[in-house]
């Protein structure tokens, strides 16, 4: 049995080390890959302090191999069904489908039973991507054409999470006129709460519909984030002690925090639309009372929850990202704020204060 070396935990107790572990070979997975960069999330972090309890080890192992967002090299595939050769690039998705209807038509983000039914790599019963090598399906496999500054491409996971929140906008405010009387979204305004990495890709998409785009916090931002807002032509507001703008037509929350998105679903415009995607089982509750729910049904306000995302978003996000490589100022290169080596593994115990997004290079 061929030995590697990966950062592992125990699901769902916590824990993390960077050990050699036995190179799993399944011999339907055809595609042998090396990681090249892996980002690393809340997700991972939640996991190794033994604080997301639906996450378990592959069957027959008492540990998970950690992270679900990688860029990888093919070292070798024998299936060139889906036109992937030795050397070429690729992104592995995370979430594979199970039975159910939804998952039987690609769209295992919707999955009617995800409790049960998918399993997830890096998080539910399926190894992660941080390991010297993996093998896996090419089916699981999106590959990236343009092979310049690969580095950015580790963001595809991530980015294809706000790919599927826009769909489910387009969806939503398609029920009445959504756009100016210009008929362009120029003077919608979208609000975005929080900035981390996913708030950050959230805004740099809401900028692609050419809305004006307004990040939050609750402090204030350090200069090197605050070079990214203005390099995207977005805004920032503290919303403890600035003004807010006066209406909001798209809301996205990525802090899951119920007091802060109450504050601001009260600033929803008519039709407006409320995108939930940040999750946070600690956050404390909130009161909100019978005039809230009078605003949300008076402003045919929607709110919705958004998941993951498909091998389509994945597609999206890899073509956005290809275009914000060449953006001018390269606003998107600045998300990535370390890079460090898998031995470093008190990067996934303690979030640095600069971090957009830490990455691991293999
Ligand atoms: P992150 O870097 O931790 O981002 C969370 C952001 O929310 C941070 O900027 C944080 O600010 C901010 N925040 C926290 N409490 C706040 C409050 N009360 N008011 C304003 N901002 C607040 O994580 P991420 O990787 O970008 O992911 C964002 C969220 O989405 C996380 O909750 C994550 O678990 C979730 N997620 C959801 C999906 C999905 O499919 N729905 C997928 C991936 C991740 P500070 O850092 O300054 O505290
Ligand atoms: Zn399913």
């Amino acid at each position: 049995m061929t030995r590697i070396s990966a950062l592992v935990t125990s699901a769902p107790a916590g824990g993390i080390s960077y050990k050699n572990i036995d190179l799993q070979v399944n011999n339907e997975a055809k595609a042998k890959l090396k990681p090249v960069y892996t980002g690393l999330c809340g997700t991972d972090r939640m996991m190794i302090s033994g604080n997301l309890p639906f996450t378990y080890n592959p069957k027959g192992q008492d540990y998970i191999v950690i992270g679900h967002e990688a860029v990888c090299q093919v070292l070798d595939i024998e299936d060139n069904k889906f036109n992937i050769k030795s050397g070429d690039y690729v992104v592995p998705v995370v979430r594979r489908p199970g039975s159910c209807v939804n998952c039987r038509i690609g769209r295992p983000d919707n999955c009617s039973d995800a409790d049960h039914d998918v399993i997830e790599a890096g998080v539910r019963g399926l190894n992660g991507f941080n390991s010297e090598y993996f093998y896996d399906f090419p089916q699981n496999l999106l590959k990236i054409n343009d092979k310049t500054n690969i580095l950015i491409n580790v963001l595809t996971e991530p980015t294809k999470n706000v790919m599927k929140a826009f769909e489910i906008f387009d969806k939503v405010s398609e029920r009445s006129i959504f756009t100016g009387s210009d008929s362009t979204y120029m003077q919608k305004n979208c609000v975005i709460i929080g900035t981390g990495s996913e708030a950050f890709l959230y805004a740099f998409m809401a900028k692609e519909y050419t809305m004006n785009v307004f990040m939050t916090n609750r402090h204030s931002m350090p200069e090197d984030k605050m070079k990214i807002i203005d390099g995207i032509n977005a805004s920032f507001f503290n919303y403890k002690n600035e003004t807010m703008p006066d209406y909001i037509d798209l809301l996205i929350d990525t802090s899951g925090d119920p007091e802060t998105i109450m504050r601001f679903i009260r600033k929803l415009n008519y039709n407006g639309v409320c995108i939930l995607f940040g999750t946070n089982g600690a956050a404390p509750g909130t009161d909100y009372t019978g005039i809230d729910i009078s605003y949300i049904v008076e402003h045919n306000i929607v709110i919705a929850g958004s998941v993951d995302g498909s091998k389509k978003h994945y597609l999206d996000a890899i073509k956005y990202l290809n275009k914000w490589k060449y953006m001018p100022g390269s606003a998107v290169k600045y998300l990535i704020t370390g890079i460090f080596s898998p031995d470093e593994t008190e990067i996934f115990m303690k979030k640095p204060i600069e971090e957009i997004k830490s990455v691991i290079k293999w």
